[in-house]
């Protein structure tokens, strides 16, 4: 092949290319392929977030406030407003006789059909802090559900949602679901009005590629959306861990618990617990990315099929 050859043909792809691809954008944007969110922003979140410089986000630390801040300009970014007129509910609370300060970060968008009620998309961004001198960065345990919970944010920026929805990042966990109880026990929406929370921590790794969906057996139209959800051939999502299949009940394992006590329905995500549970090493180079994205783009199909539903 002579250059003169190479180069004209070069020029004769590039064109072609350049018309093909537009034309496939064009189409791309009426299709079902259409990006929910920007999976570059989601990695960046989950990376910055369980980074060192944010000391593990142990309730109370700076580090917790450099989250606090992270998330809620984040939030602004995206154009979800405060829930009340702030987006922190800050609240107290005694763990082993140590009196704490916490703050929820509520974000609000106003549903298009259902304005009076709501779904409450949730993940907790405390984390276990600085233990004998080592950072625990949670990447996992939960910088991966906030980080979700920004990229929702940045969903509904395209797409408003039916039914009002409250983004809660909870504080307090890992010290008992203290934000969570807080939320419930003070919130500024009746919770019968709160049709359904959906709570994710843990959700960017799995060996099996296992993402697993908790709640579902308490309730029949929560059951039925999971049980007839097709997810891609990437992830398996799996209705367990209610408390009758013999495997341990994740029912009480994190913030959905709280709604669970007020009879408000929930799905919990997560998988199940690895290697670098509650140690130094749950990091973000531990993490899974493809299985994170396909987990954050399941999650949010499942939200619309809920989205469409009104009970
Ligand atoms: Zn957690």
């Amino acid at each position: 092949m002579s250059l003169m050859y190479y180069k004209f043909n070069f020029f004769a792809i590039f064109l072609f290319l350049s018309f093909g691809l537009s034309s496939a954008q064009t189409t791309q944007k009426h299709s079902d392929s259409e990006e929910l969110f920007n999976e570059k922003a989601l990695l960046q979140n989950i990376r910055t977030l369980s980074s060192d410089a944010f000391e593990g986000r142990r309730t109370g630390t700076k580090g917790a406030k450099k989250a606090k801040d992270y998330i809620i300009n984040q939030f602004y970014i995206q154009n979800v407003l405060p829930f009340s007129k702030k987006y922190e509910q800050p609240f107290t609370f005694y763990n082993k006789g140590k009196r704490f300060s916490g703050t929820n970060i509520l974000g609000y968008i106003q549903g298009s059909q259902y304005k009076d009620k709501y779904i409450v998309i949730s993940a907790h961004y405390d984390h276990e802090g600085i233990i004998k001198g080592q950072i625990y960065n949670g990447a996992d345990d939960d910088a991966s559900g906030v980080g979700a919970l920004i990229s929702f944010a940045e969903y509904f920026k395209n797409n408003p949602p039916k039914h009002s929805i409250i983004l809660a990042a909870f504080d307090g966990e890992e010290l008992g679901l203290q934000g969570s109880k807080h939320f419930v026990n003070n919130s500024i929406v009746s919770l019968n009005k709160v049709m359904v929370n959906l709570n994710m921590d843990m959700i960017s790794r799995s060996d099996k590629k296992e993402l697993f969906a908790v709640g579902t057996r308490f309730n029949k139209i929560l059951k039925d959306v999971i049980l007839n959800f097709k997810p891609s051939e990437n992830i398996k999502l799996i209705a367990a861990h209610d408390g009758q299949d013999g495997l341990e009940n994740w029912t009480y394992s994190s913030d959905h618990l709280s709604f669970h006590k007020k009879g408000v329905p929930f799905i919990y995500f997560g998988v199940e617990d690895h290697k670098d549970y509650h140690t130094p090493n749950d990091d973000y180079e531990n993490i899974q990315p493809e299985f994170y994205i396909e987990s954050v783009k399941t999650i949010i199909s499942i939200f619309q099929k809920i989205d469409l539903l009104n009970f």
